[in-house]
């Protein structure tokens, strides 16, 4: 790790430790990050980490970006989840396919912490199966016409700016019958739909976003018209590696405070950390953590390294989000009845962790990718 990079995960390590540990069980109880809190991250450039500063980002690149998520859900798990969606998906969806005076006028503001980005891709009845998307865009003139409903949207609440995927040939599909446009807060026709009560990450908003004839022009034609389901996939890629940074951090902050625990709980006259099921507990979660770091830093050489990592991405993405809930579980088993109880943050830790097996791609479809990238590969 350059020195650069060292002292950003330094900084970034002792801002989660004074800002954000404190107020981790609040979030989570308000069902909302201060507004305090949010402003001081976006001023500190925390919403634009990985974009070059031409655009309004920090210039730190990706590595950073992932430490920024670890470092943070070590603590606490809706601040990365926000975060990773505004920066992972939305705003690198203008970076990967947006035009120059797009990338000026949307990216820059979002980078910069002005502007807040959601990613609108699922819908009701199409949540794995992405392509299946029904909202439309109709043209009219220089304009479409966008109508639909999408669901389950982080950030849309709050978000000045959507990236929105819509189908513009149904017969095409993901082949060339799907387009994504950038739409702005306060457009006629756009409005917020119900707001999902959460078992975790419930200082992050998740609701749907509804169309109802909202009209934009060619200039908001977000890459090719047709083609967006590929930049859809392509995001997801650096999107999936931000959901296993989360995993990891969760797990390490769980793991720290058992650990902790472990030490200072006594029964039988003596700490439980001498008892040879918790120390056996304490190997086998510290193992996995090697595991899933080893492999989230590895997958992020490739990444720097212009490599394609779809298939690592799925398999860091699988592994992190499962081996992370085990481990937060296990945790929770070191707390015993106290672990259960909202006083410890452990049960918030893992009802935090719990969505990472699910968004950006199930565990199940992660395995469906890596099957076939395995496939492809054995039939060249
Ligand atoms: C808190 C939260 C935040 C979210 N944020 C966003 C966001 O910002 N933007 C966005 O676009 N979406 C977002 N999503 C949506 C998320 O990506 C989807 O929920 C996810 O992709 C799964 O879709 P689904 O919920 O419709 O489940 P389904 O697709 O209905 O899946 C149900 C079950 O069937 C399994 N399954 C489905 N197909 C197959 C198959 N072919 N083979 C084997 N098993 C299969 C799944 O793995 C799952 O276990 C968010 C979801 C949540 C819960």
């Amino acid at each position: 790790m350059n020195q650069e990079l060292k002292m950003f995960q330094e900084t970034i390590q002792a801002f989660a430790k004074e800002k954000i540990e404190p107020v981790a069980a609040l979030i989570d109880i308000e069902e909302k990050v201060p507004d305090a809190l949010m402003k001081e991250m976006k001023e500190m450039g925390l919403f634009g980490v990985p974009f070059p500063e031409e655009y309004g980002g920090s210039g730190f690149g990706w590595r950073a970006q992932y430490m920024l998520m670890e470092e943070v859900a070590k603590y606490e798990g809706s601040i990365p989840s926000i975060i990773g969606a505004h920066t992972t998906i939305a705003a690198n969806a203008i970076y990967v396919a947006g035009s120059e005076e797009q990338k000026q006028k949307y990216l820059r503001p979002l980078a910069d912490g002005t502007s807040l980005g959601a990613f609108a891709l699922t819908e009701p009845g199409a949540g794995s199966d992405a392509a299946g998307i029904k909202t439309t865009a109709k043209k009219e003139g220089d304009e479409w016409v966008i109508n639909g409903t999408k669901c389950f949207i982080t950030n849309a609440p709050s978000a000045d700016i959507f990236v929105v995927f819509v189908s513009t040939d149904k017969e095409k599909g993901a082949r060339g019958g799907i387009t994504s446009f950038i739409v702005e807060r306060g457009m006629p026709g756009l409005s917020i739909g119900k707001m999902e009560d959460k078992m975790g990450i419930r200082g992050s908003e998740t609701s749907e976003v509804i169309f109802e004839n909202v009209r934009v022009k060619d200039e908001q034609v977000l890459g090719e018209v047709g083609h967006a389901f590929k930049y859809a996939m392509r995001v997801m890629q650096n999107g999936r590696l931000g959901i296993a940074s989360i995993a990891l951090g969760l797990a390490k902050g769980a793991f720290e405070l058992a650990v902790q625990y472990s030490l200072e709980r006594k029964q039988f006259g003596q700490s439980i950390a001498h008892f040879q099921s918790i120390q056996n507990k304490l190997a086998e979660m510290k193992m996995e953590i090697y595991a899933i770091e080893s492999m989230l830093y590895r997958t992020i050489t490739l990444l720097e390294e212009g490599e394609g990592f779809n298939l690592e991405g799925s398999i860091v993405k699988a592994y992190a989000s499962e081996k992370a809930d085990w481990i937060i579980n296990e945790s929770l088993q070191i707390f015993g009845g106290y672990g259960y109880m909202k006083d410890f943050p452990i049960e918030r830790m893992l009802r935090d962790a719990r969505i990472n097996r699910i968004f950006e791609g199930t565990s199940e479809i992660q395995r469906i990718v890596i099957a076939k990238e395995i496939l492809k590969e054995a039939s060249l």
